[in-house]
C-alpha cells in the first residue's frame, strides 16, 4: 500500500470508525454470539490475492462487530470502564502510523522523551510529589509484575546476579488483600515467590479494606519462622466492591521490616486527577508519626489511564521511587544497542524499566489525549460519574428488598435484590440468575462478584457516553428482571 492509497482508505476507514462509534447506543450491549460463530464466518484459509477494502468493511459489520461486547456502550456498566476516548484514539493511530521503534533512546529520542514529559504531566496532575518517576507498562498486570521483580530482588540483595532464588536460605514472602486483583497473586507466581509464600489476607466486613492487623500478624510470624517479607501489594480499589486499603497504616508497619510497598490503583488512580480523592493514596510520599518514627514513602505505584479516564489501552502507568532498582534488575545492554547515549547513561533507556525490549510510541495516546480533551473535562466527566454512582444508590437502597452491599467509594455501586425468605444458596442462584437475565437482555452489562462467601452484583459506572438517563436505564432492567425472577423462583 503506498501513502496516496493509504490516505483513500485511510480516510473510508475513519468514517466507517466515526459511524461505528455513533451507533453504538442503538446495538445490544452483551454479543450474542455463540463460541465458534465468529470463527465459522471467516474463511478457513487465507486469501492468496488483494481485496478491496470495501470488503474488509462488511466482514467488520456483519461478523467482527456483532462478535463484540460493546464496552464503549453507555449502557455497559460490566467489569470496570476501559475507555477508549476518539481523542487517544487518534494518538494511537498517529504512533501505529509513524511505526517508531522504541529499543534505546538513540533509536528514538522523541519516543522516550515525550514519554517522559507525559508521565511527569500525570504526575502532576495526580498530586504526586517530584520524587515520582514514570514509565508506560502496557497494563497494570506487567507493572505489578516489575515491581515484584524488584522487590525481590531488594529484599533478597540482587541474588539473580549469583545464584538466584534458588540459593536463598530462605523463602521470601508476599502480602496482599483477599480481594486484590488476579494480576497480584498471579506477578507473585511469576516472580518465583511460590504459591505457598504470598499471603491473602482477610479485610474488614464493612469496607473490605485489609485488616492492618492481620497484615502485621502475618509478618510477625512469618519473621519469627525465618522467612522474609519481601513485598506488600496495597489494592486502592478493588476489583470486587473498589474497597480502599489504608495505606498509611500499611507504611508504617512495612516500614519495620524495609518492605517494598506497591500500591496497585490500576482503577482507581483516575481518580486522583481529582484534588478532592487524593485521600485514597494518603501517606503515600511516607510521613513521620506522632511518635517520632519516620516512615518511608511507598515504592511503587501503579494504575490504568486505560479505563476510567479514558487513554485507550494499553496505557498503563508505574511510578517508582528509585529508578535504579529496576535498572539493577532488567537492564541489558547487547553490543547491537550500545552508542554513545547509552554508554554515557546521559538519556532515559526504558527497555531497563521493564520486560519489553521494543516499545510502541504509546505516549502519543496521552499526549493527544489531554490536548485535545482537556484535563478539566476529563475531570468533570469523573465528576458526574461519581455523582451518579451516589445517585443511583440511594435509589437502591430507598427501594424495598434492594440494598447497597459495599460502601460506595468511587464510581462502582455493589447491590443485591434481598426478597424476603431468600438466603443463603437460594440467594445466590437469584442474584445471577437476574443479573444473567440483565447481561442476555443486550439493555445493559452488570458483574456479579462474590464478596464475604455471597455473590453480589456490581454496577460500575463510568463509560465515557453514560449519563443519568443510561444508568437509570440499566438500574430499571435490573428491578424489572429481578421481580420477574423472584416470582418464578418463589415456592407455588
Ligand atoms: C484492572 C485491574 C488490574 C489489571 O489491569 P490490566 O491493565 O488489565 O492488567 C489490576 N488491578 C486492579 C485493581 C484492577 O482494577
Amino acid at each position: 500500500m503506498t501513502p496516496e492509497e493509504f490516505r483513500i482508505a485511510g480516510h473510508q476507514l475513519i468514517d466507517w470508525i466515526a459511524d461505528y462509534r455513533a451507533g453504538i447506543p442503538d446495538r445490544p450491549v452483551q454479543s450474542a454470539v455463540k463460541p465458534g460463530d465468529v470463527a465459522g464466518a471467516l474463511p478457513s484459509t487465507p486469501p492468496s490475492e488483494p481485496e478491496e477494502l470495501a470488503a474488509l468493511l462488511r466482514d467488520l459489520d456483519e461478523i467482527i462487530v456483532p462478535g463484540l461486547m460493546q464496552v464503549q456502550h453507555p449502557r455497559h456498566t460490566g467489569w470496570f470502564p476501559s475507555n477508549a476516548t476518539l481523542a487517544s484514539v487518534l494518538g494511537d493511530i498517529t504512533s501505529s502510523g509513524i511505526g517508531a521503534l522504541g529499543i534505546s533512546w538513540q533509536s528514538a529520542p522523541a519516543l522516550t522523551e515525550l514519554e517522559e514529559v507525559v508521565c511527569e504531566w500525570m504526575r502532576q496532575l495526580t498530586g504526586l510529589s517530584e520524587g515520582w518517576h514514570g514509565a508506560i507498562q502496557d497494563t497494570a498486570s506487567t507493572g505489578c509484575l516489575v515491581a515484584m521483580l524488584a522487590a525481590r530482588e531488594r529484599a533478597a540483595d540482587y541474588v539473580s546476579e549469583r545464584g538466584g532464588l534458588q540459593s536463598l536460605p530462605a523463602p521470601l514472602t508476599v502480602y496482599t488483600s483477599e480481594h486484590a486483583h488476579s494480576a497480584v497473586p498471579k506477578a507473585a507466581l511469576l516472580a518465583g515467590f511460590g504459591r505457598s509464600n504470598i499471603r491473602t489476607l482477610s479485610t474488614d466486613p464493612v469496607t473490605h479494606a485489609l485488616d492492618p492487623a492481620a497484615l502485621r500478624a502475618a509478618i510477625e510470624k512469618d519473621v519469627n519462622e525465618g522467612r522474609v517479607p519481601a513485598a506488600i501489594v496495597v489494592s486502592i480499589g478493588t476489583t470486587a466492591t473498589t474497597a480502599v486499603d489504608p495505606l498509611a497504616e500499611i507504611l508504617e508497619i512495612a516500614a519495620g521490616y524495609g518492605i517494598w510497598v506497591h500500591v496497585d490503583a490500576a482503577m482507581a488512580g483516575s481518580a486522583l486527577l481529582l484534588p478532592e480523592y487524593r485521600w485514597l493514596v494518603e501517606g503515600i510520599e511516607g510521613f513521620t508519626t506522632p511518635d517520632g518514627v519516620r516512615v518511608p514513602p511507598a515504592d511503587s505505584l501503579g494504575w490504568n489511564p486505560h479505563k476510567w479516564m479514558g487513554t485507550i489501552l494499553d496505557t498503563s502507568l508505574l511510578y517508582v521511587r528509585e529508578p535504579e532498582r529496576l535498572i539493577r534488575v532488567m537492564s541489558t545492554n547487547p553490543s547491537f544497542l550500545r552508542n554513545a547515549v547509552s554508554d554515557a547513561r546521559t538519556a532515559t533507556e526504558y527497555r531497563d524499566w521493564g520486560i519489553p525490549l521494543g516499545r510502541r510510541f504509546r505516549a502519543l495516546k496521552l499526549w493527544f489525549h489531554l490536548r485535545l480533551d482537556g484535563v478539566e473535562a476529563i475531570r468533570e466527566r469523573l465528576r458526574r460519574d461519581l455523582a451518579n454512582a451516589q445517585r443511583l444508590a440511594r435509589l437502591v437502597a430507598a427501594e424495598p428488598d434492594w440494598n447497597v452491599v459495599a460502601p460506595v467509594a468511587l464510581q462502582t455501586v455493589c447491590i443485591r435484590h434481598e426478597p424476603p425468605g431468600l438466603t443463603g444458596e437460594a440467594l445466590d442462584a437469584h442474584t445471577l440468575a437476574w443479573a444473567d437475565a440483565l447481561n442476555h437482555s443486550g439493555v445493559g452489562t452488570v458483574t456479579p462478584a462474590v464478596v464475604q462467601g455471597r455473590w453480589l452484583v456490581r454496577i460500575s459506572i463510568g463509560v465515557e457516553s453514560t449519563e443519568w438517563p443510561d444508568v437509570e436505564a440499566v438500574w430499571s432492567a435490573a428491578k424489572d428482571l429481578a421481580a420477574r425472577e423472584a416470582n418464578e423462583r418463589r415456592p407455588e
